[in-house]
This record gives C-alpha cells, sequence and structure tokens, in this order.
C-alpha cells in the first residue's frame, strides 16, 4: 500500500522571544510607540521599559480595558497615527491581553483618513496606498495566543446588531513576539482561568478542523495536557510560577496551531454569547467544548486519535472527562441540540466563516 502523504503549507514569520525575563532584553534602535493595558503592567516593568526604550519612545498610550470595539480603534488611530506620520519608520508595540495586542494589530496599518479605514476594517479590506508599521507584541495574559497570529477581532457595536469582525491581513503577523512567562504571574485569577480556558479552546480546534496537519496536532496536544494539568494548580495556588509558565507555554503553543488551522464552531458559537451576555471569550468558548466535541465524534479517523490523545482515554470516553475537568472549574457546559431554535441556531453557525472549518461540517 502506498504511504500516505499529505501537503503541509506551515507558515509562521513571528520572530520570538520566550521565556522568563525575555522582555527585560527589550531593546529599540527605532522610534517606537507604545500601547500597553494599564491593569497589566506593574509600575516596575513599566519604569524598566521606559529605561530601555529611553528617547525612541515617541509616544506611550494606555488601554483601560473593555471590549477592542471599532469606535476605540478609531480614537486610538486618531491619536496615534499623527506620531507615526511623523516617524514613519516607528515600531508600534503592544503590551496586553488579546483586546492590547488586537487593537495594535489593527493600528499599525495607517490609512489616509480614519473614516475609510473603518470601512476597510469592516469590510476586512487593505488598499495599495496604506502604510503597515512593524509590530511588536508582548503578551500579559496566558492566552489568547493572538502575538502568533494574522488576526484581529474588532467588535463593531454601533451596527445593529453589533457584529464581530475579523481585521486579517495577509501580512497582519507581527514582526516578533516577546512571550515572557513572569508578565502574566500577577494576572487575576478569574482572568487567568477564562484566556487558559481560550488557550484550551484554540487546541481542540485545531484539532477537530478541516485544516488539521499533523504538526498542528503536536502542538494541540501538548497544550491541552498543559491547560488541563496545569491551571487547577493555578488556581489553588495562584503563586506557583512553574504551573503559571505552562500556561504561557500552552498559550503559545495552542496559537501556533491556529495560526495555521483557525478557530472552528466553538468559536463562532461563542461570538454571540459574548455578545448578549458580556460573557468573557475563554469561558463563551469552553462551554460548547463538549457538544462540539460529541459532534465531531467519527467525522474523521485521524481526528478521532487526535482527541483520544487529549485525555488518554478513546475520544468518545474524553468528552466525559473534559465534562468533570470543566465543571470543577465552574464551567457550565451548553447545548443546542435539545430543541428547535437551538438546532437552528447551530445550523447558522455551522455556516460561518469559523463554522465552516469545522470538521464534522459537510
Ligand atoms: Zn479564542
Amino acid at each position: 500500500m502506498a504511504a500516505q502523504s499529505i501537503h503541509l503549507a506551515w507558515s509562521n514569520p513571528v520572530r520570538i522571544h520566550w521565556g522568563a525575563g525575555c522582555f527585560q532584553q527589550l531593546t529599540a534602535d527605532a522610534p517606537v510607540v507604545v500601547l500597553a493595558d494599564r491593569a497589566a503592567l506593574s509600575y516596575e516593568n513599566e519604569t524598566l521599559l521606559l529605561e530601555r526604550l529611553g528617547d525612541h519612545c515617541k509616544a506611550w498610550n494606555w488601554f483601560q480595558g473593555g471590549l477592542a470595539s471599532v469606535a476605540l480603534a478609531r480614537s486610538l488611530c486618531d491619536e496615534l497615527w499623527p506620531v507615526l506620520h511623523e516617524f514613519p519608520e516607528a515600531c508600534v508595540i503592544a503590551i496586553g491581553g488579546g483586546s492590547t495586542l488586537d487593537l495594535a494589530k489593527v493600528l499599525r496599518y495607517r490609512f489616509s483618513d480614519i473614516p475609510m479605514a473603518a470601512d476597510c476594517w469592516r469590510s476586512n479590506t487593505v488598499p495599495p496606498a496604506v502604510l503597515r508599521h512593524p509590530l511588536w507584541l508582548l503578551p500579559t495574559t496566558a492566552g489568547t495566543g493572538s502575538e502568533v497570529t494574522r488576526w484581529a477581532t474588532l467588535w463593531d457595536t454601533e451596527a445593529e446588531p453589533a457584529q464581530k469582525l475579523s481585521w486579517s491581513p495577509a501580512n497582519g503577523y507581527a514582526e516578533c513576539a516577546f512571550v515572557d512567562p513572569e508578565l502574566s504571574f500577577s494576572c487575576p485569577l478569574r482572568q487567568s482561568r477564562d484566556c487558559a480556558l481560550d488557550s484550551l479552546s484554540h487546541a481542540l480546534e485545531a484539532l477537530w478542523n478541516r485544516n488539521a496537519n499533523p504538526i498542528a496536532e503536536s502542538f494541540a496536544v501538548e497544550a491541552a495536557h498543559l491547560v488541563i494539568e496545569k491551571l487547577p494548580l493555578v488556581l489553588e495556588h495562584p503563586g506557583n510560577h512553574e504551573a503559571r509558565t505552562a500556561l504561557a507555554r500552552a498559550s503559545l503553543l495552542a496559537g501556533m496551531a491556529m495560526s495555521q488551522t483557525q478557530t472552528a464552531l466553538a468559536h463562532a458559537l461563542s461570538y454571540q454569547l459574548t455578545l448578549d451576555e458580556q460573557v468573557p471569550h475563554g469561558e463563551a468558548c469552553a462551554v460548547w467544548l463538549p457538544m462540539v466535541w460529541e459532534l465531531a465524534l467519527g467525522s474523521a479517523p485521524g481526528c478521532d486519535a487526535a482527541l483520544a490523545r487529549v485525555f488518554d482515554v478513546p475520544a468518545h470516553e474524553g468528552v466525559q472527562y473534559l465534562r468533570g475537568w470543566l465543571s470543577t472549574l465552574g464551567i457550565s457546559p451548553r447545548d443546542l441540540r435539545d430543541t428547535p431554535a437551538g438546532r437552528s441556531a447551530l445550523a447558522q453557525e455551522m455556516r460561518s466563516a469559523r463554522g465552516r472549518n469545522f470538521i464534522a461540517n459537510r
């Protein structure tokens, strides 16, 4: 029998600096504009970074929390594009969670005017005249994996009804990511839980995915193992730096897997939950994981085999382990298959961009 071959096109240009303390090695030899999450950066690290950047730092803007909305992106661009205009070689540096990094991914594309930019964010198009600034990303949560993907989520809360946009230029990757687990050590517990659930969701979504491949599978299974083992330890002992470092690693590995496969049905279903009930992103994905796992069963032998590796039991048994694990974290899984309205919502999300990546979607 001929050996089965697959065509694997792996591409991720982000230069990754990994490890405790790597953030302290950051140096700039050109002008930079900084966007940082006030809640995520200690005064000590702020001082250290300002010292390292010195005169190269031309602007410093604080992200004060909230959704990465079109309105917020607009006001940031209004404030920072004039500085980028003055220093056309300037690099954008973002320090924070997924929302901060995603806003920086938008901000680094400089348009001639803001109304035109907002139109392009909404249509996910990049006109040729747009100027692209280099981007360095420093995640402080473990995590969204945003530092190694090329897309940014923007919420269009001015649309009726509100919408989730995905801004994903072909060259949307950052030049560089500093993944320093120490930056995540002070992340509040609830946020740590939700971000780790997001990592687990990225890992599982890379497995039940039409774009799944063996390399992404290795990253994803390792990421899932780390979250399942280490998240309960962090929640019990927030000062456990070894466990927190493992979650930062899980976030990066899951992000790398997702950067190749994109996300799938659980993410497609999560967005409405975030819009309607303000459920944080990680939790909004996690509540759908058991149902989506069950829907994936039997759709492809490779997928079943990969899911079996997550809990080291047959895939159809693994979903019960997942339910049990989620319940210890206070997560109540949801299921849309029991009612006609639920089945209709499920069918609708299957047809969405992310839903179409789902492996059981025929
Ligand atoms: Zn996610």
